[in-house]
């Protein structure tokens, strides 16, 4: 099988886990053809975030201590994970060129006083060019041929949108092709960093927080990968959050689409981009932990075989979100009220989780993240209030719980124990949405009402009993 393997940042964390992902690659390498993608080693992304905050601050001090946070952590991680002596003396002399780059960029950007989004994106691609040089030696070190490649030199090749990059997928799919082919042939397995690419200047680009799920979908989809497996530190996606509900279940088997929702709503975080690749190949996907390699993990595809009759297949949950309720008198009837709302939302880039407006249209409401409720309030405030907008009421703290499950399209009578089971529980319910798809029911309660109707919810669709 061709097959792409990528890990998130806790799977290579310690100079263990390294070793235990090259062991693991080593072995299935002898069965197949394998290129790897790594996140950066965890934590690492936050801190650059961290020294750009510091420059911005114009915190030098700050900054180039975090920098040495870094550069010490993977020196340490070099010397702590490869055990040959000619590897190990290599992988430091390559690294040392990356730190002497990382703060020859840091200087730069101090000495401008000013952080652009092409330089930002340069800088926090250093996580990913660092982390896949050690997975890389380790698995030299295990006796396989190996190099680490960047997205930029993989053959990613992205639009100039920097920060929130887009692939051109003709380009990428000619020229990932042709190097991992090369690769390939050659018995070599690539480690390529995943959430990066360059746009056709050659300036380093990155896809968005959590970017490397799409690195590892857009790469599979250009070498026509027969599956891709996603590692991190859980088993797969599961029937609610193992922290509330004691006895919540692995889903061995997903759709594409239900994983869509299940990642949107936090079961696991999933870049929201990663499917996008795979819809048109109908590429597999397997969602595994690499602390639990016999655990096959869940399966997403595009019509899964088993447990497909499941009406609801999980209950998630967000908490910490802010809703608002946005009524006006001259709402009422008047075209193009909700195309300003959400113009004036977006021009202060937040994010609208949720949406419903009664047919009355005296009211909209819409929830957003805890932490954008003040700038959203104030965007609305300001632009809005006293024209379209009477009157603002703001509740803080509440939870989104949402029930996913394709077998809810067409089900009679899933609202009605939903919320028949919400009320014997005394949790009040403050809004409710329901996409046409009918793939998602979504309502909101009060932060502390949330781990009683996931559990109540879990208990009346008998997830426990689910696969
Ligand atoms: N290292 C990047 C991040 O932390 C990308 C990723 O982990 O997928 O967001
Ligand atoms: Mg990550």
């Amino acid at each position: 099988m061709r097959l792409v393997i990528k890990y998130g940042g806790t799977s290579i964390s310690t100079a263990k886990d390294i070793q235990a992902v090259s062991n693991h690659i080593n072995t299935l390498s002898k069965k197949h053809q394998i290129v790897v993608v790594c996140s950066a080693i965890n934590g690492t992304t936050d801190d650059l975030i961290e020294i750009s905050e510091s420059i911005q601050k114009e915190n030098k001090s700050k900054a180039e201590q975090l920098a040495s946070k870094i550069i010490n952590r993977h020196k340490q991680l070099a010397k702590q994970t490869i055990k040959k002596s000619d590897v190990q003396k290599k992988l430091l002399k390559k690294l040392d060129q990356d730190f002497a780059e990382l703060l020859a960029l840091i200087d730069g950007m101090v000495l401008l006083g000013e952080v652009t989004p092409r330089s930002m994106d340069y800088l926090i691609s250093f996580g990913e060019r660092l982390s896949i040089k050690l997975v890389s030696s380790a698995i030299n070190d295990s006796g396989k041929k190996s190099i680490p490649l960047t997205g930029k030199e993989v053959g990613i090749v992205t639009d100039s949108n920097f920060g929130e990059s887009r692939p051109l997928m003709d380009t990428t799919r000619l020229r990932v092709s042709k190097t991992v082919d090369t690769l390939f042939s050659n018995k070599t397995i690539s480690v390529v960093g995943g959430f990066t690419g360059a746009d056709q200047h050659g300036h380093i680009t990155t896809f968005g927080r959590g970017g490397s799920d799409y690195s590892a979908t857009t790469i599979g989809s250009c070498i026509k990968a027969d599956e891709i497996w996603l590692m991190s530190d859980v088993n797969g996606l599961m029937t609610a959050d193992p922290k509330i509900v004691k006895n919540a279940k692995l889903l061995k088997e997903v759709s594409y689409i239900e994983a869509i929702e299940m990642a949107l709503f936090g079961a696991k975080q999933i870049h929201p981009r990663t499917f996008e690749p795979l819809l048109t190949k109908k590429i597999p996907m397997k969602i595994r932990s690499s602390f639990n390699v016999k655990n096959e993990g869940t399966l997403v595809t595009v019509s899964p075989s088993s447990s497909v009759k499941n009406t609801v297949k999980c209950v998630s949950n967000v908490r910490n979100n802010g809703l608002i309720d946005i009524q006006g008198g001259s709402m009422v009837g008047t075209p193009g009220t909700a195309a300003k709302i959400f113009a004036t939302l977006a021009k202060s880039g937040i994010n609208v989780m949720m949406i419903s407006q009664n047919p009355s249209e005296s009211s909209i409401t819409i929830v957003v993240k805890n932490t954008d409720l003040d700038k959203a309030v104030s965007a609305l405030e300001m632009e809005l209030l006293g024209k379209i907008i009477k009157k603002l009421e703001v509740t803080t703290d509440v939870a989104i719980i949402a029930l996913i499950g394709s077998g809810m399209r067409g089900t009679v009578g899933v609202a009605s124990k939903v919320f028949g089971a919400i009320e014997k529980n005394k949790v009040n319910v403050s809004m409710i949405t329901q996409g046409s798809s009918e793939l998602n029911l979504a309502f909101v309660v009060k932060n502390s009402d949330t781990n009683a109707a996931v559990r109540a919810l879990h208990n009346e669709f008998e997830l426990d009993k689910i696969n």
